[in-house]
């Protein structure tokens, strides 16, 4: 018994080395890939259930590394958050996204809002909202086409995020609740966080494809954020039975792979084009 312990325990000591070993490489890979341009945005469409119309893009960071292929942001975003590459990582993400929805405006193509991620570890900085009031006066993108989507985990500090969040409201920029149903505190954050939008999750969206389930929860959550005045989005949609059951319970607006995945800048304004 003893004998098998000792080998367990190797075996277990392997696999977290694996793991840190992997965690260490990309942490250090990161810093690099930052001056070496290995950072691009995608952006995905957000869209008009009914019409299929363009209403929104979301920005989505890419990292792609010559030697370790395409990592993705599920894996590269929480050791950036956990080593605070974040903040700057972060800061090129907003503005890249604003120059570039700029850019469009000023080519002529329909102005819509763009949305950018932001890390709770972001709005810890001292001086975020200057930093992102910096960043769309650079940009020359007016606030009312920028949009910031945080998480519900914002609200393990009340008092001083509802002040963040009021403070880029005035300034004019949109705000909705990402990932939202999947936090722990879902229905009575809705009364303090001064937001516009609410995004459905992905895993809601799921949900309603499968046979047997009536969509309880997303129909829950389209009430009480109409009852509320929320703009209601839903992510992840890949099938037309899922949007017509959001049309049917009042949810307009969508994105998922049924509309078009995340594109690069040049595809979007193809996609624009048509
Ligand atoms: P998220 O904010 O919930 O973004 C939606 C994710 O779902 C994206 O994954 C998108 O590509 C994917 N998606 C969209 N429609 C569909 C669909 O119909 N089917 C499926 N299967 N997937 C769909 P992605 O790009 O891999 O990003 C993963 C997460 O990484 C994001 O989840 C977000 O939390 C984070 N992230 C991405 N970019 C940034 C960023 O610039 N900053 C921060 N802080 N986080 C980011
Ligand atoms: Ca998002
Ligand atoms: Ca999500
Ligand atoms: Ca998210």
């Amino acid at each position: 018994a003893k004998e098998r312990g000792k080998n367990n325990y190797q075996f277990y000591d392997a696999q977290l080395m694996g793991v840190s070993t992997r965690k260490m490489q990309l942490e250090h890979a990161m810093r690099r890939a930052m001056q070496q341009e290995q950072f691009t945005l995608q952006y995905q469409p957000q869209v008009e259930l009914g019409k299929g119309e363009l209403v929104g893009i979301e920005a989505l960071l890419r990292w792609h590394h010559p030697e370790l292929g395409y990592i993705s942001p599920m894996e590269f975003i929480p050791l950036a958050e956990e080593t605070g590459l974040i903040v700057p990582l972060g800061r090129w993400v907003l503005e890249q996204a604003c120059r570039q929805n700029k850019a469009w405006q000023d080519a002529g193509y329909r102005a819509v809002p763009i949305a950018v991620n932001v890390s709770v570890r972001q709005m810890k900085e001292e001086d975020f909202v200057a930093m992102v009031q910096e960043v769309l006066q650079q940009t020359g993108l007016e606030a009312c086409y920028l949009e910031l989507e945080i998480t519900e985990s914002i609200m393990q500090k009340k008092e001083r995020s509802a002040g963040i969040l009021n403070q880029l409201r005035k300034a004019g920029i949109r705000l909705s609740i990402d990932d939202f149903g999947t936090g722990y505190s879902s229905l009575s954050i809705l009364k303090y966080l001064p937001v516009d939008t609410i995004k459905i999750d992905k895993s809601f969206i799921d949900d309603i494809a499968d046979p047997g389930d009536q969509g309880v929860m997303v129909k829950t959550m389209i009430d009480m954020g109409m009852n509320l005045k929320f703009r209601v989005i839903a992510e992840g949609i890949e099938l037309q039975g899922q949007a017509d059951f959001l049309l049917r319970h009042g949810c307009r607006i969508g994105q998922g792979y049924l509309y078009s995945r995340p594109l690069t800048a040049r595809e979007l304004e193809l996609y624009m084009q048509k």
